[in-house]
């Protein structure tokens, strides 16, 4: 073996080396970026998640002591888990105990680009006999927003829960009323009825009206896409 072919062998194997390692990392990285670019692609569609009241604003308190406000960020945080296993992008208007402003959370659904608003609340009748859950879309609402409303009932539906009602507000709620894009309020069951107090305040409850309500967000997503 001449000098020379010794310089070609060991420049030969240290190539081999340099392509074996890139190669490993690679391999190495490959998964990492099929994640992402899978991620990516599946991504269908923007939710703005919004917990009603917050804060100084506890909304409706039920006669156990348990506060609108508890309830509403409890299934908005179970959601979370749900939107990101279905690739959902979205945001929450509050994610802890605070206080956001009708207008504040107006303009967050506001913000440029595809959204759907999702308000989440809890109802309350003196009387007893009212039950089940209520989703509600504004006056003169959009096809998308009327579309987004019953599947989301549907979801719940699925869940198991009651359905009071699907219509149109008349309370010209803010939320749904100054929002650009399609919007929707949901209503998950009466504090006043022991049946759905009972789901409203177990951690079991919770976890399946967040199911109802991202298989409903799911299903209006694949849809309008
Ligand atoms: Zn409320």
């Amino acid at each position: 073996m001449t000098p020379c072919d010794q310089t070609n062998s060991t420049y030969r194997d240290n190539r081999w080396k340099a392509l074996t390692v890139l190669t490993v990392v690679c391999l190495m990285a490959f998964p990492l970026w099929l994640h992402q670019a899978v991620g990516k692609d599946q991504a269908i569609g923007f939710v703005v998640i919004d917990p009603g009241h917050g804060g100084i604003d506890p909304g409706t308190r039920s006669s156990t002591g348990v506060d609108e406000k508890t309830i509403v960020l409890a299934v908005a945080k179970d959601m979370v888990p749900l939107l990101r296993h279905d690739h959902i992008k979205f945001v929450l208007t509050r994610d802890r105990d605070k206080y956001v402003s009708l207008s504040d959370r107006v303009q967050i659904a506001n913000r440029p680009g595809d959204r759907l608003l999702l308000s989440i609340h809890c109802d309350y009748f003196q009387q007893r006999g009212m039950e089940g859950f209520t989703v509600l879309y504004a006056q003169g609402a959009s096809h998308d927003s009327q579309v987004a409303a019953h599947l989301i009932a549907a979801g719940l539906i699925h869940e198991g829960f009651n359905c009071h009602d699907v219509r149109m507000d008349t309370r010209r709620l803010e939320v749904l009323d100054k929002t650009n894009c399609p919007a929707v309020l949901v209503e998950l069951g009466f504090m006043s009825d022991p049946h759905d107090l009972r789901y409203l305040t177990s951690q079991s409850g919770r976890q399946k009206l967040a199911a109802g309500l991202v298989r409903g967000l799911k299903a209006y997503l694949h849809v309008t896409r």
